[in-house]
């Protein structure tokens, strides 16, 4: 029997051992029809049925409301960066963008060719290290929409409010805290989210988007990227990346056994206190993270002496512990504890650094 190590990688990222042992289980003869799931039309009724349930488990999980449509699209965030504007400004000509990180400036730029981003508030002069306040946030007149990232997977920030933005449809680029927590849908215009975080693999991007707010695109839209089209085809449009909603499928499935997001809320917010604790009651790690903006997915922290840095990922990994290495923009260490990250996993990583640091620091 193969050994499944405890993987820390930021995403793609860690599915839930359980989800790949029935994708596993299924893969040469789904459900007894003879065939993959990967080797089906998405066309075939089989298929579609598997896919609307599949949308009807995440409806339930989030609590979307009737009058928003989910789109299982290809792309990957990076692309919404840009499709948000094409298919949103309509005739205005500027959104607002708040500025927290890495992920939220990316989408600031590929505003470019299409508007304007006015910056709402940014904290990139303080290195990031907490968000706005709402008092903080400055909202233009007649802005399209208000776009933020509620948690910076690079930075390990996290919003620890919901923006009021009155009218204005509030846009969250969720694709690293999406499932972790309970969220208010009714809140939002549009939440996205690449699959490869906390879904499921690379290649499936998730859009929840209020209906009216449909049917605003530019003519220049390619037609699979235009919001409305997929709305009204149920993503079908085109092929729609097949094998990844049926594996986000199963891992609904997986979060409905736990008991759903509440669950796996207390579950996350007990790791990620596991693992702060251990960095804050050390003298060789550190998060300057403002306690209150502290992710709970991503958690960052440096060594004192850097030129440990090799060892530590060297001997975590010999230990079992997989992709600690933080992001190269930022360097130092980074743990991604998502969903699939179980406690045990966490216990293990904080044994890992306590022994690590008697054995180079104390
Ligand atoms: C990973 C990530 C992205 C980029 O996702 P791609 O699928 O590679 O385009 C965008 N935003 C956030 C918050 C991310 O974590």
């Amino acid at each position: 029997m193969s050994v499944r190590h405890f993987n820390f990688c930021a995403g793609p990222a860690a599915l839930p051992t359980a989800v790949l042992e029935r994708a596993q289980a299924e893969m040469l003869d789904w459900q007894g029809r003879g065939l993959s799931v990967m080797e089906i039309s998405h066309r075939h009724p089989d298929y579609m049925a598997m896919a609307q349930d599949a949308e009807s488990k995440l409806r339930q999980l989030m609590g979307i409301p009737s009058n928003y449509k989910v789109l299982f699209v290809q792309g990957g965030a990076t692309a919404q960066f840009a499709l948000l504007p094409m298919n949103l400004l309509g005739p205005k000509t500027h959104a607002d963008y708040i500025d927290t990180g890495i992920w939220s400036a990316k989408a600031i730029a590929a505003m470019g060719p299409y508007g304007t981003a006015f910056e709402a508030a940014s904290t990139a002069s303080n290195g990031y290290r907490y968000v706005p306040s709402q008092a903080d946030l400055k909202l233009s007149k007649d802005a399209a929409y208000m776009h933020y990232c509620p948690n910076e997977t690079i930075g390990g920030l996290s919003f620890d409010y919901v923006p009021n933005t009155g009218n204005v449809p509030l846009i969250a680029d969720m694709s690293s805290t999406i499932l972790s927590e309970p969220v208010d849908v009714s809140a939002f215009g549009v939440i996205y989210a690449g699959a490869q975080k906390n879904i499921g693999p690379a290649g499936l991007t998730i859009v929840i988007i209020r209906e009216d707010l449909l049917g605003r695109a530019s003519n220049t839209t390619p037609n699979p990227f235009n919001y409305a089209l997929q709305a009204a085809n149920d993503s079908m449009l085109n092929t729609p990346p097949t094998y990844g909603w049926y594996l986000a499928g199963l891992v609904f499935d997986w979060l409905l056994e736990q008991g759903g997001l509440e669950v796996m809320a207390e579950i996350n917010t007990a790791k990620a206190e596991l693992l702060y604790q251990a960095i804050d009651e050390s003298q060789l790690y550190s998060n300057n993270i403002c306690v209150a903006n502290r992710s709970k997915m991503n958690v960052t922290f440096v060594l004192a002496d850097e030129g440990l840095n090799d060892q530590f990922m060297q001997q975590a990994q010999d230990n079992g512990l997989l992709n600690l290495k933080g992001h190269r923009s930022v360097g130092g260490m980074r743990a991604s504890i998502y969903n699939a990250i179980p406690l045990a996993a966490v216990h293990a990583l904080v044994a890992f650094m306590k022994d690590f640091e008697t054995r180079h620091w104390a």
